[in-house]
């Protein structure tokens, strides 16, 4: 079938990333369907470029040189969903946070408290997002994506390898299309007041004010990112536009006029720092694409 892609060029993509620096790309496309999806990896192989799948890009950092490539944004399609029983079933552009107000008025408990990650369904699944104890993983039942030889195949949650802020997307090349999550029946007000109680401590605890792409650095083995920072001396360091935040140190802010460049940089000097510190080496959740 033949859908007419909407294919632009040189795309800025700062309006499509939560951190609000980077470049444009090269090809941008918007898609509504599964079959827009496989025309869009037609359009890179043809050119002979590489494509990328954002979500709602609050997680990822274009280069300030833009990226080569075709960008899939799955955030503005595939965002129908349906609640039967204890089953959600949602599309992968689907906001995260509204999945999980929408559970709490159906009387559904187990992703209420992820309902402060500015993700959709596909990007939580990628990166297994989890807050106060609930990952994706736990509720998860299972994903339908689009495997590397075009074919729409489901995987059930053992298939998944999740672990912590891990998943077998990041390695397979498979678009996620569409998610089901198994649910567990419990009154709303609880869930709801569980649901605002951290709500209101993320809006205390993190520096929501500022674009940022949420934590920085994945949690080591031993030890808090935050922690190991701040003992590194580094809470409120600058460089250029960019801070680790004075309100919380594992969240680097753009403080209105930072490049990406200056992200990166800046996240490459905590690694230093912490490691020399502490012997900690601290690994980056968020994910930079294009030169840095
Ligand atoms: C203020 C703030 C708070 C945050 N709090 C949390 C938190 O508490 N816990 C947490 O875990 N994260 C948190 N984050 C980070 C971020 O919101 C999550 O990682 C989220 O799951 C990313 O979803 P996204 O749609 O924005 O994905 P993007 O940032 O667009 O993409 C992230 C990765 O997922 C891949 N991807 C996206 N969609 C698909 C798809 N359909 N198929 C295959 N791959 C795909 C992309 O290629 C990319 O590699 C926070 C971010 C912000 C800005």
């Amino acid at each position: 079938m033949s859908v007419g892609l909407n294919i632009q060029e040189n795309v800025p993509m700062r309006q499509f990333t939560s951190f609000r620096v980077g470049g444009s790309a090269r090809f941008f496309v918007d898609i509504e369907n599964v079959d827009a999806i496989v025309e869009a990896k037609k359009f890179a192989k043809q050119k002979e470029i590489p494509y990328f799948v954002l979500g709602r890009g609050s997680n990822v950092v274009v280069s300030d040189g833009g990226y080569e490539g075709l960008i899939i944004r799955v955030a503005r399609g595939l965002s129908h969903f349906s609640f039967e029983d204890n089953l959600l079933v949602a599309g992968a552009g689907c906001p995260l946070a509204r999945l999980a107000r929408s559970s709490i008025t159906h009387n559904l408990g187990g992703i209420h408290l992820l309902a402060g990650i500015p993700g959709t369904v596909g990007g939580a699944i990628y990166m297994n997002a989890g807050a106060y104890g609930e990952d994706v993983s736990q509720t998860l039942l299972q994903v339908k994506s689009l495997n590397a030889s075009g074919n729409v195949i489901t995987r059930k949650n053992v298939d998944c390898e999740f672990s912590y802020r891990h998943s077998a997307f990041q390695t397979n090349q498979e678009i996620i299309l569409e998610a089901t999550f198994e649910l567990k029946p419990s009154p709303a007000e609880p869930l709801l007041a569980e649901m605002e109680r951290v709500m209101s401590e993320r809006r205390q605890k993190q520096p929501l004010e500022f674009p940022s792409a949420g934590s920085t650095f994945k949690r080591p083995a031993t030890g808090f990112p935050g922690a190991l920072i701040e003992t590194a001396g580094l809470k409120g360091y600058k460089l250029g536009g960019a801070q680790v935040s004075e309100k919380h140190a594992n969240f680097i802010i753009n403080m209105g006029n930072a490049t990406a460049q200056n992200i990166y940089d800046l996240s490459q000097f905590v690694i230093d720092r912490v490691k020399e510190n502490s012997g900690v080496e601290l690994t980056r959740e968020v994910i930079f694409i294009g030169k840095f």
